[in-house]
């Protein structure tokens, strides 16, 4: 609601025409009685033009004020919505990983656009039809009470009938929509995990299984859906049976009446127009309030993410200086059942080398996320620049770091933009990142060079000319640590030895961090970790480890044989 307050001026002006609107509507069957009853059995032509006048000049003051209002509906409602999705946004950037990973991307991501349009949606109707319907109901039955009571109580009982049916059927058909959107959900998913994995399955032929998958997720959306339209099936024919036997009541104790002599036969038609007007807004209200529970509960999942609290604040940490990189007795647990890094230890200088080698699952790229703060360490010290990780600000830690991690997005853009990463890099750094990342080679074939355009996914370039822009995209930035998660994997033996060498001839001083599952990309490092199950089981440089560790011995033994 806070973010109406801006538009608080606007707004009451809208709602102010939409008054005068619903006003000069409720005044036209009056006029149409009064020229039925009055004007015509007196012959008087002048008198009818002239009210026959009054009615079109009111009819067109009111259309005139409520596409104004509705205008100016819809532009509050839009920049709400904008402000709304702006804020969200720049929250969800500010998420630790620890919270992106409680609320999970796919909602972040349906919160930001489905949810928000339902709040768009809320705001709209509301200044729409928020004072506009329940004035012409509330006016409506007013007026028919003050001239007939008799047919305003008809009116009042068919206009509680319809908007309890309504509610009814919409209250029942609700979850049943919301499980639809669920099942669609399922639907898109399929539809994602299959565009990203196309390769795969076509190599390994599971289209068919995959197509079953599809079809029994489809399936179910259809089920669900159809469940959905067979109870709001029901809405609009109770609303038509209610108008006209509504309709027949009012036309049939209208007829009593003028029998009596308690009504004259215009008024009866001036009845009929403010029952249609009546039963019309009951309608549209009854719509607002589904408009109004939706967008409540959408409001109530945004929200959740704007008052997320911040939960890595930047504390006082150790006065002493430590390490340039390290950790001092490091636990951490993501679900806080079992540790996935367990006492880890170790400390590394300015410009050395730290190897990280460990069977996929060991709590490798765990390490190096609280190394980042990316999360934050149950237990221990985890040293940065000589300092305690928690007393430096988001800005500065991360400010210190290149990284290459697995799977990382290209942009579908420039190759230059991609490794220049929206920080209008100059040109001739881009190139001498990409140099050093053994890139530069391949760049120059592309058929623009730095401006050929990459695909989504990166889909037009090999996986080693991939893994080559993200380091180019690491190294551009001129970090102070450099930070390769398997950003080898992908090349050959050679590139990956030429790419080692040109990163210590071209960046000197800068602290490695290595990790992989080849030794032979580890041998040179100053210390080697090796990780087994989220604990250091051994650490020292390769010759050492050959000589101390039996299971790193093993390990170079096996990959020496399929190296060979
Ligand atoms: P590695 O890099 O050695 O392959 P990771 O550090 O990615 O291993 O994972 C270590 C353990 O932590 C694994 O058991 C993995 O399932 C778990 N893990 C990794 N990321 C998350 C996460 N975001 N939430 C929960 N568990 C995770």
């Amino acid at each position: 609601m806070g973010y109406l307050r801006p538009f608080a001026r606007r707004v009451a002006a809208g709602v102010s025409i939409k008054f005068t609107a619903a006003v000069l509507e409720l005044m036209l069957p009056l006029l149409l009685a009064h020229i039925i009853d009055d004007c015509v059995p007196s012959r008087d032509a002048a008198a009818i033009w002239r009210a026959g006048g009054l009615m079109m000049a009111m009819a067109f003051g009111a259309f005139f004020c409520n596409v104004t209002a509705n205008r100016m509906a819809a532009w509050v409602s839009m920049e709400v919505t904008r402000r709304l999705r702006r804020d969200v946004y720049s929250r969800v950037e500010r998420l630790s990983c620890a919270q992106m990973d409680r609320f999970s991307v796919s909602s972040l991501v349906s919160r930001l656009t489905n949810d928000t349009y339902h709040v768009h949606q809320m705001f709209d109707k509301v200044q729409r039809g928020g004072i506009r319907a329940p004035m012409l109901v509330l006016g409506g039955l007013v007026l028919t009470f003050l001239q007939a009571p008799a047919l305003g109580a008809v009116q009042l009982a068919v206009c509680s009938l319809t908007f309890f049916a309504i509610w009814l059927v919409t209250q029942r058909g609700i979850p049943h929509y919301t499980k639809a959107q669920a099942a669609v959900d399922g639907v898109v998913r399929i539809i994602r995990e299959n565009a990203s994995g196309v390769r795969v399955i076509k190599a390994l032929a599971c289209q068919g299984r995959e197509r079953s998958r599809f079809e029994a997720a489809n399936g179910q959306a259809r089920r669900t859906e159809e469940t959905a339209a067979h109870v709001m099936a029901a809405a609009n024919p109770i609303t038509d049976l209610l108008l006209n036997s509504g309709l027949v009541l009012v036309v049939a104790v209208g007829a009593v009446l003028v029998d009596r002599g308690q009504l004259d036969a215009g008024r009866i038609v001036a009845f009929l127009s403010y029952f249609a007007l009546i039963q019309t807004a009951t309608l549209g209200m009854a719509k607002l309030f589904v408009k109004i529970s939706k967008g409540a509960a959408s409001a109530r999942r945004i929200e959740e993410i704007l008052l997320a609290p911040q939960d890595q604040t930047v504390k006082p940490g150790r006065a002493v200086s430590g390490p340039e990189l390290g950790m001092e007795g490091v636990s951490f647990s993501y679900l806080g059942v079992e540790k996935d890094l367990d006492g880890a230890s170790f400390t590394l200088d300015r410009g050395e080398t730290l190897g990280i080698l460990g069977p996929t699952g060991s709590g490798k790229t765990t390490l190096v996320s609280l190394l980042l703060r990316l999360y934050d360490a149950g237990e221990g010290v985890v040293w940065v620049g000589g300092q305690d990780a928690v007393s430096q600000s988001r800005e500065d830690l991360r400010g210190r770091f290149g990284v290459v991690f697995q799977n990382e997005a290209l942009l579908n853009d420039s190759v230059y933009e991609n490794i220049s990463f929206l920080r209008g890099l100059p040109r001739e750094d881009v190139i001498a990142a990409a140099k050093t990342a053994q890139a530069w080679e391949f760049i120059e074939n592309l058929p623009e060079g730095l401006d050929t355009r990459v695909d989504i996914r990166g889909a037009n370039l090999s996986g080693g000319q991939r893994q080559r822009l993200l380091i180019a995209r690491a190294l551009a930035g001129k970090p102070r640590v450099l930070v390769l998660d398997s950003a080898d994997s992908a090349l050959d033996y050679r590139t990956a030895a030429a790419l080692r060498a040109a990163i210590r001839r071209d960046c000197p001083g800068v602290t490695l961090v290595v990790i992989s599952e080849r030794i032979a990309s580890l041998k040179e490092a100053d210390r080697i970790l090796v990780l087994e199950e989220g604990r250091i089981t051994a650490q020292g440089r390769h010759e050492e480890l050959l000589a101390s560790s039996p299971r790193y011995r093993s390990m170079e033994k096996l990959q020496m044989e399929d190296g060979a």
